[in-house]
């Protein structure tokens, strides 16, 4: 895609530092990090979403979560990582090529990712009838 930064990344145009690359996925590390070494993992072809990209490139995109987590836990000596994966811009995907950030957590480094709420009267039953 023209206007697409990750793209850009991909092809070179934009420098960035990348930790790992295969012919299918890319991951470096995010400009702005959560926490130190924050990575991105991202697949070469573009796709937005999740539900648009295809499986032979999740299935790629899933061997690399190994390669990843496994470099962040052996070289950086954390204790483990989050992974996280914003999916359309309501749920605040900013760049528009489908990726997954890889955010590696210290003991005590204070970070809240989101709280859980409750379900109300009736409604877990009424969700759960619709994804079964
Ligand atoms: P998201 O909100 O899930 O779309 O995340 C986009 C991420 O891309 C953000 O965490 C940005 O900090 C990161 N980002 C944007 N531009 C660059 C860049 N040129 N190099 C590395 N990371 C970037």
């Amino acid at each position: 895609m023209d206007n697409c930064i990750f793209c850009k990344i991909i092809k070179g145009e934009i420098p960035t530092f990348k930790i790992y690359e295969d012919e299918s996925v890319l991951a470096f590390l995010d400009i702005k990090p959560v926490n130190p070494g924050h990575v991105l993992l991202l697949p070469k072809k573009h796709f937005a979403t999740i539900e648009d990209a295809d499986t032979a490139t999740l299935e790629k995109i899933g061997a690399a979560f190994k390669i990843i987590g496994s470099r962040l836990k052996e070289r950086l000596n954390i204790a483990g990582y989050n992974t996280y994966q914003n999916n359309g811009e309501v749920a605040g995907q900013e760049v528009p090529h489908l990726h997954w950030h890889f955010i590696p957590r210290q003991v005590g480094d204070g970070l809240e990712l989101w709280h859980g709420k409750s379900y109300g009267e009736g409604e877990v039953e009424k969700i759960y009838n619709l994804l079964k």
